[in-house]
Protein backbone atom coordinates (compact mmCIF):
# COMPACT_ATOMS: atom_id res chain seq x y z
CA UNK A 1 0.00 0.00 0.00
CA UNK A 2 1.49 3.12 -1.28
CA UNK A 3 1.62 5.82 1.38
CA UNK A 4 0.09 9.20 1.69
CA UNK A 5 3.07 11.91 1.60
CA UNK A 6 3.65 13.62 5.49
CA UNK A 7 2.28 16.72 3.70
CA UNK A 8 -0.96 15.10 2.78
CA UNK A 9 -1.08 13.19 6.46
CA UNK A 10 -0.41 16.64 7.88
CA UNK A 11 -2.89 18.68 6.01
CA UNK A 12 -6.12 16.21 6.30
CA UNK A 13 -5.48 16.07 9.79
CA UNK A 14 -4.85 19.66 10.25
CA UNK A 15 -7.83 20.44 7.98
CA UNK A 16 -10.36 18.19 10.44
CA UNK A 17 -9.04 20.94 12.97
CA UNK A 18 -8.90 23.99 11.91
CA UNK A 19 -9.49 26.53 8.41
CA UNK A 20 -7.29 25.83 6.49
CA UNK A 21 -5.46 29.16 4.81
CA UNK A 22 -5.95 29.35 0.86
CA UNK A 23 -2.55 28.20 -0.05
CA UNK A 24 -3.03 25.25 2.41
CA UNK A 25 -6.58 24.64 1.32
CA UNK A 26 -4.86 24.14 -2.21
CA UNK A 27 -1.98 22.55 -1.45
CA UNK A 28 -4.25 19.82 0.29
CA UNK A 29 -6.27 19.59 -3.34
CA UNK A 30 -3.38 19.07 -5.15
CA UNK A 31 -1.91 16.49 -2.84
CA UNK A 32 -4.89 14.70 -2.69
CA UNK A 33 -5.15 14.70 -6.38
CA UNK A 34 -1.77 13.23 -7.22
CA UNK A 35 -1.72 10.66 -4.54
CA UNK A 36 -5.31 9.42 -6.17
CA UNK A 37 -3.19 9.07 -9.27
CA UNK A 38 -0.30 7.48 -8.09
CA UNK A 39 -2.58 5.24 -6.15
CA UNK A 40 -4.17 4.26 -9.80
CA UNK A 41 -0.86 3.61 -11.50
CA UNK A 42 0.15 1.19 -8.74
CA UNK A 43 -3.54 -0.46 -9.16
CA UNK A 44 -2.47 -0.87 -12.55
CA UNK A 45 0.67 -1.70 -12.57
CA UNK A 46 -0.10 -4.83 -10.21
CA UNK A 47 -2.93 -5.61 -12.11
CA UNK A 48 -0.19 -5.85 -15.59
CA UNK A 49 3.09 -7.07 -14.13
CA UNK A 50 3.71 -10.43 -13.03
CA UNK A 51 3.64 -11.24 -9.08
CA UNK A 52 7.79 -11.56 -8.92
CA UNK A 53 8.54 -8.47 -10.50
CA UNK A 54 11.05 -6.44 -8.81
CA UNK A 55 9.50 -2.77 -8.14
CA UNK A 56 10.15 -0.46 -5.09
CA UNK A 57 7.21 2.90 -4.97
CA UNK A 58 8.11 6.22 -3.60
CA UNK A 59 11.81 5.31 -2.65
CA UNK A 60 13.67 8.62 -0.94
CA UNK A 61 17.77 8.27 -1.50
CA UNK A 62 20.19 10.33 -0.42
CA UNK A 63 23.33 10.22 -1.82
CA UNK A 64 26.59 12.84 -0.85
CA UNK A 65 24.14 15.35 0.91
CA UNK A 66 21.75 15.53 -2.21
CA UNK A 67 18.32 14.03 -2.06
CA UNK A 68 15.98 12.70 -4.57
CA UNK A 69 12.42 11.29 -4.21
CA UNK A 70 11.32 8.86 -6.86
CA UNK A 71 7.51 7.75 -7.48
CA UNK A 72 8.10 4.00 -8.66
CA UNK A 73 10.96 2.07 -9.53
CA UNK A 74 10.04 -1.33 -12.08
CA UNK A 75 12.61 -3.90 -13.35
CA UNK A 76 11.54 -5.31 -16.53
CA UNK A 77 14.26 -7.72 -18.12
CA UNK A 78 17.94 -5.83 -17.55
CA UNK A 79 16.29 -2.58 -17.41
CA UNK A 80 15.13 -0.50 -14.77
CA UNK A 81 12.43 1.44 -15.60
CA UNK A 82 11.98 5.32 -13.64
CA UNK A 83 8.54 6.05 -13.11
CA UNK A 84 7.95 9.74 -12.53
CA UNK A 85 4.14 10.43 -12.13
CA UNK A 86 2.40 13.92 -12.81
CA UNK A 87 -0.87 15.44 -12.36
CA UNK A 88 -0.78 17.66 -13.80
CA UNK A 89 -4.32 19.42 -16.01
CA UNK A 90 -3.94 22.04 -18.85
CA UNK A 91 -1.98 22.09 -22.21
CA UNK A 92 1.75 21.34 -21.91
CA UNK A 93 4.16 21.31 -24.55
CA UNK A 94 8.17 20.63 -24.98
CA UNK A 95 9.81 22.22 -28.33
CA UNK A 96 13.11 23.49 -28.18
CA UNK A 97 13.99 22.35 -24.74
CA UNK A 98 11.47 24.98 -23.32
CA UNK A 99 8.24 23.78 -21.96
CA UNK A 100 5.20 25.97 -22.13
CA UNK A 101 2.02 25.51 -20.31
CA UNK A 102 -1.39 26.71 -22.44
CA UNK A 103 0.99 28.45 -24.73
CA UNK A 104 3.27 30.44 -21.87
CA UNK A 105 7.07 29.16 -20.73
CA UNK A 106 7.55 27.28 -17.81
CA UNK A 107 10.23 29.09 -15.88
CA UNK A 108 11.48 25.41 -14.63
CA UNK A 109 11.58 21.74 -16.55
CA UNK A 110 8.94 19.48 -15.93
CA UNK A 111 12.12 16.77 -16.68
CA UNK A 112 14.42 18.60 -14.12
CA UNK A 113 13.17 16.09 -11.71
CA UNK A 114 13.73 12.62 -13.20
CA UNK A 115 16.50 13.69 -14.90
CA UNK A 116 18.18 14.53 -11.72
CA UNK A 117 16.54 11.38 -10.33
CA UNK A 118 18.36 9.51 -13.17
CA UNK A 119 21.72 10.90 -12.77
CA UNK A 120 21.69 9.92 -9.49
CA UNK A 121 20.82 6.10 -9.79
CA UNK A 122 23.35 6.31 -12.12
CA UNK A 123 25.85 7.05 -10.10
CA UNK A 124 25.12 4.56 -7.28
CA UNK A 125 24.80 1.93 -9.75
CA UNK A 126 28.35 2.97 -11.35
CA UNK A 127 29.80 3.07 -7.50
CA UNK A 128 28.56 -0.48 -7.16
CA UNK A 129 29.24 -2.02 -10.84
CA UNK A 130 25.86 -2.80 -11.76
CA UNK A 131 25.13 -2.87 -14.69
CA UNK A 132 21.09 -2.06 -15.43
CA UNK A 133 19.83 0.43 -18.19
CA UNK A 134 17.73 2.96 -16.55
CA UNK A 135 14.55 4.30 -18.69
CA UNK A 136 12.74 7.51 -17.81
CA UNK A 137 8.62 7.29 -17.74
CA UNK A 138 6.65 10.12 -17.05
CA UNK A 139 3.32 9.29 -16.50
CA UNK A 140 0.55 12.01 -16.78
CA UNK A 141 -2.20 10.95 -14.67
CA UNK A 142 -4.69 13.28 -14.61
CA UNK A 143 -6.98 12.81 -17.59
CA UNK A 144 -7.69 16.30 -18.76
CA UNK A 145 -3.97 16.95 -19.14
CA UNK A 146 -2.69 17.59 -23.20
CA UNK A 147 0.90 16.84 -23.37
CA UNK A 148 3.07 17.49 -26.55
CA UNK A 149 6.34 16.13 -26.52
CA UNK A 150 9.00 16.55 -29.39
CA UNK A 151 11.05 12.69 -30.08
CA UNK A 152 14.20 14.40 -28.78
CA UNK A 153 13.45 14.34 -25.00
CA UNK A 154 14.72 10.91 -24.12
CA UNK A 155 12.05 10.56 -22.14
CA UNK A 156 9.14 8.34 -22.60
CA UNK A 157 5.73 10.50 -22.10
CA UNK A 158 2.58 8.30 -21.29
CA UNK A 159 -1.10 9.35 -20.59
CA UNK A 160 -2.34 7.00 -17.82
CA UNK A 161 -4.55 4.86 -20.60
CA UNK A 162 -1.54 4.55 -22.47
CA UNK A 163 0.59 2.90 -19.85
CA UNK A 164 -1.40 -0.36 -19.32
CA UNK A 165 -0.85 -0.84 -23.18
CA UNK A 166 2.89 0.29 -22.92
CA UNK A 167 3.54 -1.88 -19.45
CA UNK A 168 1.75 -5.30 -20.87
CA UNK A 169 3.67 -5.22 -24.12
CA UNK A 170 6.71 -4.28 -22.30
CA UNK A 171 7.01 -7.10 -20.22
CA UNK A 172 6.23 -9.25 -22.95
CA UNK A 173 9.04 -8.76 -24.87
CA UNK A 174 11.74 -8.92 -21.79
CA UNK A 175 12.93 -11.87 -19.93
CA UNK A 176 13.39 -11.84 -16.47
CA UNK A 177 16.95 -11.38 -14.90
CA UNK A 178 18.84 -11.41 -11.38
CA UNK A 179 19.84 -7.73 -10.87
CA UNK A 180 20.78 -7.08 -7.35
CA UNK A 181 19.53 -3.30 -7.24
CA UNK A 182 17.36 -2.83 -4.73
CA UNK A 183 19.54 -4.14 -2.74
CA UNK A 184 22.40 -1.71 -3.60
CA UNK A 185 19.62 1.02 -3.21
CA UNK A 186 18.80 -0.08 0.58
CA UNK A 187 21.83 1.33 1.51
CA UNK A 188 21.31 4.96 0.67
CA UNK A 189 17.87 5.31 1.77
CA UNK A 190 16.23 7.79 4.11
CA UNK A 191 13.28 8.47 5.53
CA UNK A 192 11.20 11.10 3.72
CA UNK A 193 11.94 14.64 3.84
CA UNK A 194 10.01 16.55 6.75
CA UNK A 195 9.84 20.72 7.51
CA UNK A 196 11.99 22.16 9.81
CA UNK A 197 8.64 23.11 11.58
CA UNK A 198 5.72 21.67 12.84
CA UNK A 199 2.59 22.82 14.38
CA UNK A 200 4.52 24.40 17.55
CA UNK A 201 5.23 27.48 15.86
CA UNK A 202 1.27 28.14 14.66
CA UNK A 203 -1.04 29.95 17.08
CA UNK A 204 -4.41 29.09 15.57
CA UNK A 205 -6.44 27.70 17.55
CA UNK A 206 -7.71 24.08 16.71
CA UNK A 207 -10.44 21.89 17.99
CA UNK A 208 -9.12 19.38 20.93
CA UNK A 209 -10.46 15.55 21.12
CA UNK A 210 -11.55 13.08 18.97
CA UNK A 211 -12.41 13.50 15.66
CA UNK A 212 -15.34 11.34 14.16
CA UNK A 213 -14.00 9.94 11.14
CA UNK A 214 -16.94 9.60 9.46
CA UNK A 215 -18.69 12.93 9.85
CA UNK A 216 -15.54 14.87 11.28
CA UNK A 217 -17.47 16.02 14.33
CA UNK A 218 -16.03 16.20 18.26
CA UNK A 219 -19.43 15.02 20.01
CA UNK A 220 -19.12 11.90 21.60
CA UNK A 221 -21.03 9.76 24.09
CA UNK A 222 -18.67 7.97 26.11
CA UNK A 223 -19.13 4.33 27.39
CA UNK A 224 -16.63 2.25 29.18
CA UNK A 225 -15.30 0.50 26.09
CA UNK A 226 -16.51 2.28 22.74
CA UNK A 227 -17.21 6.02 21.94
CA UNK A 228 -20.91 6.58 19.63
CA UNK A 229 -20.65 10.03 17.87
CA UNK A 230 -23.44 12.06 18.61
CA UNK A 231 -23.80 13.67 15.55
CA UNK A 232 -23.60 10.30 12.69
CA UNK A 233 -23.47 7.48 15.45
CA UNK A 234 -20.62 6.00 14.27
CA UNK A 235 -19.45 3.65 16.86
CA UNK A 236 -15.51 3.28 17.53
CA UNK A 237 -13.60 1.08 20.57
CA UNK A 238 -11.99 3.60 22.69
CA UNK A 239 -8.76 2.54 22.41
CA UNK A 240 -8.86 2.78 18.85
CA UNK A 241 -10.41 6.20 19.46
CA UNK A 242 -7.96 7.10 21.83
CA UNK A 243 -4.89 5.73 19.58
CA UNK A 244 -6.11 7.65 16.27
CA UNK A 245 -6.29 10.82 18.24
CA UNK A 246 -2.91 10.77 19.66
CA UNK A 247 -1.83 10.07 15.92
CA UNK A 248 -3.55 12.90 14.84
CA UNK A 249 -1.60 14.84 18.11
CA UNK A 250 1.95 13.20 16.50
CA UNK A 251 1.08 14.18 13.03
CA UNK A 252 0.50 17.75 13.38
CA UNK A 253 3.46 18.07 16.48
CA UNK A 254 5.76 15.61 14.59
CA UNK A 255 8.93 17.50 15.73
CA UNK A 256 7.90 16.82 19.09
CA UNK A 257 8.07 13.23 21.94
CA UNK A 258 4.53 11.85 23.19
CA UNK A 259 4.71 13.28 26.49
CA UNK A 260 1.43 12.82 28.66
CA UNK A 261 0.90 16.32 29.44
CA UNK A 262 0.84 17.98 26.08
CA UNK A 263 -1.54 15.05 24.84
CA UNK A 264 -3.90 15.31 27.07
CA UNK A 265 -4.06 19.30 26.71
CA UNK A 266 -4.48 17.85 22.84
CA UNK A 267 -7.48 15.83 23.95
CA UNK A 268 -8.78 18.76 26.02
CA UNK A 269 -11.92 18.91 28.62
CA UNK A 270 -13.84 15.35 29.23
CA UNK A 271 -11.65 13.00 28.24
CA UNK A 272 -9.41 10.64 30.72
CA UNK A 273 -5.94 11.02 31.77
CA UNK A 274 -5.26 7.51 32.93
CA UNK A 275 -6.14 6.33 30.15
CA UNK A 276 -4.45 8.06 28.06
CA UNK A 277 -1.54 7.41 30.23
CA UNK A 278 -2.80 3.75 29.77
CA UNK A 279 -3.13 3.79 26.14
CA UNK A 280 0.48 5.33 25.49
CA UNK A 281 2.13 2.83 27.49
CA UNK A 282 0.30 -0.30 25.65
CA UNK A 283 1.03 1.42 21.94
CA UNK A 284 3.53 3.50 21.95
CA UNK A 285 7.81 3.03 22.05
CA UNK A 286 8.98 4.58 24.95
CA UNK A 287 12.17 6.76 24.85
CA UNK A 288 15.06 6.50 27.40
CA UNK A 289 14.08 10.06 29.88
CA UNK A 290 13.72 10.47 33.44
CA UNK A 291 11.48 11.91 35.72
CA UNK A 292 9.15 14.84 33.92
CA UNK A 293 10.97 14.39 30.75
CA UNK A 294 9.71 11.18 30.20
CA UNK A 295 8.07 10.86 26.70
CA UNK A 296 7.45 7.96 24.15
CA UNK A 297 8.24 8.21 20.64
CA UNK A 298 6.59 9.68 17.87
CA UNK A 299 5.81 7.54 15.06
CA UNK A 300 4.83 11.53 13.30
CA UNK A 301 2.06 9.67 10.91
CA UNK A 302 -1.60 9.11 10.99
CA UNK A 303 -2.81 5.83 12.77
CA UNK A 304 -4.08 4.39 9.23
CA UNK A 305 0.35 4.54 8.66
CA UNK A 306 1.65 4.38 12.20
CA UNK A 307 -0.55 1.31 13.23
CA UNK A 308 -0.69 -0.32 9.57
CA UNK A 309 1.02 -3.72 10.92
CA UNK A 310 -1.68 -3.72 13.85
CA UNK A 311 -4.50 -3.53 11.81
CA UNK A 312 -5.56 -7.03 12.09
CA UNK A 313 -5.19 -6.47 16.09
CA UNK A 314 -7.57 -2.89 15.98
CA UNK A 315 -10.11 -4.87 13.86
CA UNK A 316 -10.56 -7.23 16.77
CA UNK A 317 -10.78 -4.44 19.54
CA UNK A 318 -13.79 -3.18 17.23
CA UNK A 319 -15.56 -6.01 18.71
CA UNK A 320 -16.14 -4.28 21.65
CA UNK A 321 -18.19 -1.40 19.98
CA UNK A 322 -21.21 -3.94 20.70
CA UNK A 323 -19.86 -4.67 24.48
CA UNK A 324 -22.16 -3.08 27.34
CA UNK A 325 -20.58 -2.13 30.66
CA UNK A 326 -21.81 -5.99 32.36
CA UNK A 327 -19.44 -7.76 34.35
CA UNK A 328 -19.60 -10.46 31.98
CA UNK A 329 -17.98 -8.99 29.38
CA UNK A 330 -14.82 -7.42 31.09
CA UNK A 331 -12.21 -10.26 30.59
ZN1 LIG B 1 -19.76 11.27 13.38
Amino acid sequence: MRKKSLELQYLETLAQRTKLSFAEQQQLVADQKGFQGESAVDYLTQAILPTQTEMMDDVNLCVDGKRVQIDKLIQVGRKLYLIDMKNYHGRYSFRNRTWYHNGKPLTHSIFSQIERAHDILARIFAEHHLVIEVVKVIVFTNPTAVIEVDDHSGIIVKYLWEYCDWLQKLCHEEEAANLSWKKVLQNYCVAPYRPVEDFSVDSRKIWQGICCPKCGNFWWQQERFALQCKICGYREAKETAYVRTICDYGTLYFRQNLRLSEVTQFFGNGYNRRYLAYTLKKHFIPLNFKGKQFAYRNPGETFEFSFKNQQRNFKQLEQRVNWKCSPRNNN
